[in-house]
């Protein structure tokens, strides 16, 4: 292997979808991801600017026992739902409980209105949890959309995920309807909803007028105070854009701090080429790896929060990932719980329990204490520790992946999955995957059911 090319993968085409060969390559200090098609070239993106950091952060790629999938037929990726192939049971399971959206944003992950345009009756949602549950177990579920809130029933929904058993039930939203409706918070709590995933893009109005078309802070800012007057929790789900927000990373830090302990978690998704994006290899400066992330983190905060405190997560390839925790100290500063043994980490035991462990983080993390804010320790050492379960943020980041950088290895670890009303897991990179013209790899038929659009004879090595 030449000395520069750091690993060895496979990709798919942009073009054609074939897979082929596809590896990590080092130049100067930069890490690029690059692969090649017989018949549609070469192609060539950033992965991450610092290749020192890359080499530094362990390579992990096999996490669980395999799942026990359907039969690979015509290989990874065009075989999802979940097959034999596959190597990370969910550790999130996206029900995309509807199509429907109350905005109509210039980035979205689900590009609504042109897929999916399906809507599962509530026997449907059922028979997904069913398939999750059989699947995976006590997972980690997320109803998505669309936007869910635009569900009359979604309270219904949240009441039978947790009559079903499921521990952790997070609903992701663009906050419009929490914002509106000052009583809707605590319904949704009620009926079992543990953490709002709240899409939250920066602090001021410039950011989301570039990255969902409309001024929205004020809305974020109501439906976060709706839902501390609700005791729910919320996660800021910032999607990182260069040029637009990659530089305001320490001011939604800084944001969270503030609005702790109803802000329970800050998750940063740089952002990747898919949805309604344009058709071309984004260029260097529209990318942001996960590696840059970390270290933009570590810059914007004044060290308040460090790249040692960042550590890969176990159950999914550690590129996709990274998860930090801090206490929120009596001064307001950040001290991480989470430290310096990212070089320690290591595969789980076979026979771990990932949709446990996922559970366990997302209980301990994502949640707001029941009888916050009523301190009844006397002792300095009772309310230090009461403190501590309020006051901690948990910082995690995503890097999901594109047709440019789409990593076949990445993607058989991946635990973040999507259910279809048929009852089938595809993870989350692979069931929004649109190639250079737009076309999808995969769709929901009208009868809900998964197909993948690629041909039976375009699947396979680009020979
Ligand atoms: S991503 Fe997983 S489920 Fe899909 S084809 Fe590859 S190994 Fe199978
Ligand atoms: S959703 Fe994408 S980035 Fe996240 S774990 Fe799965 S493959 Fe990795
Ligand atoms: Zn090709």
């Amino acid at each position: 292997m030449e000395p520069s090319i750091l690993s060895q993968t496979q990709s798919i085409c942009p073009v054609c979808r074939k897979r082929i060969p596809a590896r990590y390559r080092k130049e100067g200090s930069k890490v690029y991801f690059e692969k090649e098609c017989k018949e549609h070239g070469d192609f060539r993106t950033l992965f991450w600017r610092d290749a020192q950091l890359f080499e530094e952060w362990p390579a992990l790629s096999v996490h669980a026992d395999q799942v026990k999938g359907k039969p690979a037929r015509r290989g990874c990726p065009y075989d999802c739902g979940l097959c034999e192939e596959h190597e990370g049971a969910s550790c999130t399971a996206v029900l995309e409980v509807t199509f429907r959206c109350n905005m109509n944003c210039p980035i979205c992950f689900a590009d609504t209105g042109k897929i999916n345009q399906w809507e599962p009756d509530q026997a449907g949602v059922r028979r997904m949890l069913e398939a999750v549950w059989k699947t995976s177990g006590n997972c980690s579920i997320q109803f998505s959309g669309g936007e869910p809130t635009v569900r009359e029933d979604l309270e219904d929904l949240l009441r039978m995920g947790k009559e079903m058993g499921f521990s952790h039930i997070q609903v992701n939203t663009n906050g419009l309807k929490l914002s509106q409706d000052p009583d809707y918070a605590a319904r949704l709590k009620n009926a079992g909803a543990d953490l709002i995933y709240l899409q939250f893009d920066g602090t001021d109005d410039a950011v989301y007028q570039a990255i969902r078309g409309r001024d929205l802070f004020e809305v974020k800012c109501r439906a976060i105070e709706h839902c501390a007057k609700a005791g729910l929790g919320v996660l800021l789900v910032p999607v990182v854009t260069p040029g637009v927000n990659d530089g305001k990373l320490g001011e939604i830090v800084d944001f969270a701090k503030k609005h702790m302990p109803a802000v329970k978690g800050i998750h940063f998704q740089p952002v990747s080429y898919f949805g309604r994006f344009p058709d071309q290899c984004p260029p260097d400066e529209a990318r942001m790896g996960l590696g840059d992330l970390m270290q933009e983190l570590e810059r914007q905060t004044g060290g308040e929060m460090r790249l040692s405190d960042m550590v890969s997560r176990k159950r999914s390839d550690s590129h996709c990932s990274f998860s930090s925790v801090y206490y929120l100290d009596e001064e307001g500063q950040l001290r991480a719980i989470t430290k310096e043994n990212r070089r320690e980490d290591a595969p789980c035991e076979p026979g771990t329990n990932f949709p446990e462990k996922a559970n366990q983080f997302t209980n301990e993390y994502w949640r707001m204490p029941k009888e916050q804010g009523k301190s009844r320790s006397r002792t300095a050492m009772g309310a230090f520790l009461r403190r501590l379960r309020e006051y901690t943020l948990s910082v995690t980041g995503m890097g999901f992946q594109d047709v440019w950088n789409v990593d076949l290895a990445r993607l058989r670890g991946c635990c973040v999955h999507v259910v279809t009303p048929d009852g089938n897991l595809t993870p989350l990179c692979a069931f929004h995957l649109t190639d250079a013209k737009g076309g999808h790899l995969y769709q929901v038929d009208l009868d809900g059911r998964l197909v993948c659009l690629q041909e039976e004879k375009d699947c396979g090595e680009c020979e």
